[in-house]
């Protein structure tokens, strides 16, 4: 039951650009597959609901790419987000601030 209403949780997810993917692309198929990591990052950057994406996995304490961004424990991670050019974290950033304006670190 737990599982059920943490899926229906996710109903947003059905807007987003990664629907019906292999979750795995967001865990540990991101953290050993760089060439990978490129083509998530650029995905999520176009993604309409990266905004919620990101909040949902910060607020949730997630691990793996929340709205472009992997975290764990809903921070940050340093080791995963290392090979991100300035100009993808500039890509990243814009999507994720722009109606908000609100920024993130
Ligand atoms: S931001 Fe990325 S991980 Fe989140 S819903 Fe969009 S495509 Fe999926």
């Amino acid at each position: 039951m737990e599982g059920a209403k943490a899926m229906a949780d996710l109903g947003w997810k059905e807007d987003g650009k990664c629907v019906d993917m292999d979750v795995d692309i967001f865990f540990e198929k991101y953290e050993e597959d760089i060439g990978l990591r490129a083509v998530i990052d650029r995905m999520c950057a176009r993604c309409p609901i990266a905004q919620e994406c990101l909040q949902w996995g910060i607020s949730h304490h997630e691990w793996g790419v929340w709205g472009g961004i992997y975290l764990e424990n809903g921070e940050k991670s340093d080791e995963y987000n290392n090979h991100k050019t300035d100009e993808v974290w500039q890509e990243l950033l814009l999507q994720l601030t722009h109606d908000t304006g609100q920024a993130y670190e």
